[in-house]
């Protein structure tokens, strides 16, 4: 290995050994672990918290370049070695983060703060990742590398995003997808992208455990989170919220999971943020599960020590229906760095949870409704308290769940809302019209 190198592979589980990151590797060839870019934390101590943050913010005025995009705004962090001509970027990340005071009071905290990741190419903070993982493959391309096609199995952003991001790089990309177990805007998107989409008659597990066959194959390069590339982009989320915050960590992160890589990610965002002096505090992390697809909760409840693969059962939380998440271990550090907790949501719950958000003026997905849902739990629990100031990650956008909007219709088995809302039929009469809306106003008012 070049010993200038400024990232490398390492095992997640402490063997020895560093490795490139333009090797097709995804385990630590001696224990079969998941493996971490590490960086060369020293170079970067060469700048002082405070330039890195003049750095990061001068960026935010940058419009068009490759360092416009919140992702490559922390390029030094993320992937360092790549040239500049091989990012493959759509334009991810710099999302909002909304502040919500009325959600706040109705939920019981001081403050909350709703990360919009479904702002963005392509509906969710998977292209975080994607454009790393991406980026890179276009530069081993370059390199002369023979990899033909990118390939992942995915719960349905993943493939959105893989399909998006290698259309734009001219690199193949194949999917393997669950048979009827995505939303629709979810199989649409790496169509019309022209991926090449199987559909499979199994759970995303199984899809998983198919997809880890394919890439045995060294041209077919393996895109799912197990790959640690994708890891170092969703990184990017911690350190945007923090910035975004004036670099005031908040009290609590709350995230939805289902593979744990994005929790990963948070992890070791906020690691990097304060070995390098950027904050001095963590927030804590709360990590909110599906009670259909909840292994890292039942592990949680026994102390983190072990974790039971299950299969997941159906939920309106697609996304994170996860029975054996591949990024388990990784998950339990970080959860005991930050004194984490993991909560579960029922489907009603997420239901109720994502009705009444959606009512304060946000258009949220199942997976942040089981996130709101758990916060709301902790609350209530007294885990998180009154004067907390809470961010919860929005994963992706209500727009690719239109299916879950039809709860409005009672169209959903199984769950229900009071608050239910239908258009109202009515003759084009002024008079019958003026007096309805009286009526309803006064009813609302
Ligand atoms: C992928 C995804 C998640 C879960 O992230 P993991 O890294 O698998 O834990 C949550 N919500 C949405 C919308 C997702 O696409
Ligand atoms: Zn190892």
């Amino acid at each position: 290995m070049n010993p200038a190198m400024r990232c490398w592979y390492t095992c997640v589980r402490g063997c020895e050994g560093r490795y490139a990151v333009d090797q097709v590797i995804y385990q630590c060839p001696q224990c079969g672990g998941l493996l971490n870019v590490e960086h060369d934390v020293e170079a970067l101590q060469a700048k002082t918290a405070d330039k890195w943050k003049q750095l990061f913010l001068s960026r935010a005025s940058d419009l068009v370049s490759p360092e416009s995009s919140g992702v490559w705004s922390k390029g030094e962090w993320v992937l360092p070695s790549i040239d500049r001509v091989n990012v493959v970027s759509l334009g991810e990340g710099r999302t909002p983060l909304l502040s919500v005071p009325r959600l706040a009071q109705h939920v019981g905290v001081g403050e909350l703060w709703i990360k919009q990741c479904g702002t963005t190419h392509t509906g969710s903070f998977k292209d975080l990742g994607m454009t790393v993982l991406v980026s890179q493959v276009k530069q081993m391309i370059a390199d002369g590398s023979a990899i033909c096609a990118i390939v992942c199995a995915s719960t349905g952003d993943t493939s959105a995003a893989l399909a998006a991001y290698g259309a734009h790089a001219g690199i193949p990309t194949v999917i393997l997808l669950p048979e009827g177990k995505i939303s629709h805007a979810q199989l649409a998107q790496p169509l019309a992208n022209g991926a090449i989409v199987l559909e499979l008659n199994t759970d995303f597990d199984g899809c998983m455990r198919i997809v880890e066959q394919v890439s045995d194959d060294p041209q077919f390069y393996l895109a799912n989170s197990k790959n640690s590339l994708r890891i170092e982009g969703q990184k990017t989320l911690a350190i945007e919220i923090v910035e975004q915050l004036a670099w005031n960590p908040p009290d609590w992160i709350v995230i939805p999971c289902g593979n744990l890589g994005n929790v990963s990610a948070l992890g070791k965002g906020l690691a990097m943020m304060k070995q390098l002096g950027l904050i001095d505090r963590f927030p804590r992390i709360l990590a909110a599960q599906a009670e259909s697809a909840n292994p890292l909760y039942r592990s949680f409840l026994t102390g983190l020590e072990t974790m039971e693969p299950q299969q997941a059962a159906p939920t309106l939380a697609s996304a994170i229906r996860i029975g054996n998440p591949v990024s388990y271990e990784r998950a339990v550090k970080v959860l005991r760095e930050l004194n984490g907790v993991v909560g579960q949501a029922s489907e009603q719950e997420l239901v109720d949870a994502s009705v009444n958000a959606d009512l304060h003026g946000l258009y949220t997905c199942p997976q942040t409704g089981v996130a709101l849902a758990c916060l709301q739990k902790a609350t209530r629990a007294d885990i998180i308290h009154r004067t907390d100031r809470a961010v919860v990650i929005a994963t992706a956008h209500g727009l690719k769940f239109t299916e879950f909007k039809t709860l409005h219709d009672d169209a959903i088995p199984g769950v229900s809302t009071t608050r239910a809302n239908r258009p109202i039929p009515m003759a084009a009469d002024i008079r019958v019209i003026r007096d309805h809306l009286r009526r309803e106003i006064d009813r609302m008012t």
